[in-house]
């Protein structure tokens, strides 16, 4: 089984998976005491915890890990790359600016490889994209991330997009309150993580 309760503890909003892995960041460029993905070990947890990937997926890919930790890591550091251009394009979009050039091409190149690993699944009477997954490609995860953003950059609910009114938190989250007037990711969960964050930097600093 694989171990969820720290991703739980960091990360536990679940909106869009798109939302949910820019998420994994309090601050971008992320700072190491608020960063979720400090190993691939952590970005097989959050896979898990967020329903990307089944909990048997995520026992592959941690065994193929072990055995290739190099590509455990280059996977990682993709991951976060992915993340950060992933978070730039949505940022631009919730305060209505049009993204960077050059984050919108990175984005782009990104999308091809995702768009790779799309199926058409039919059902009885209509059709849906499905991302396949592979256990043996360390980097499965990002393709249906990447998908998740590439719909609700074409649907509707990209207007609802926004970003955390608190000044230590950069978290996304779609505004789908009666008024659209929400302003922070989560009350609580937004308090707490800042008040952990002053007390590790208060350890840190004494
Ligand atoms: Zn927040």
């Amino acid at each position: 089984m694989i171990d969820t309760q720290d991703i739980e503890a960091f990360s536990p909003l679940k909106e869009r998976l798109c939302l949910d892995f820019t998420n994994t960041a309090d601050e971008h460029p992320s700072k190491p005491d608020a960063e979720l993905l400090t190993s691939y070990v952590r970005l097989v947890e959050w896979s898990v915890y967020s329903d990307c990937i089944s909990s048997e997926q995520g026992e592959t890919l941690l065994l193929l890990a072990v055995q290739h930790p190099d590509k455990a890591e280059e996977a990682l550091r993709f991951a976060i790359t992915v993340r950060e251009t992933l978070f730039r394009v949505l940022e631009a979009a919730a305060d209505n600016r049009k993204p960077d050039t050059t984050d919108m091409r990175a984005f782009n190149e990104i999308l091809a490889k995702a768009m790779s690993h799309l199926h058409m699944t039919p059902s009885i009477n209509n059709f849906s994209w499905t991302c396949a997954l592979d256990e043996n490609d360390l980097e499965t995860m990002i393709w249906p991330v990447i998908w998740s953003a590439a719909e609700l950059m074409t649907s509707k609910d990209l207007h609802y997009l926004r970003e955390c009114a608190s000044e230590d938190c950069e978290w996304l989250f779609l505004d789908t309150s009666k008024n659209h007037s929400r302003r922070w990711c989560s009350m609580k969960e937004c308090g707490n993580r800042s008040k952990a964050r002053s007390h590790y930097q208060r350890a840190r600093s004494s």
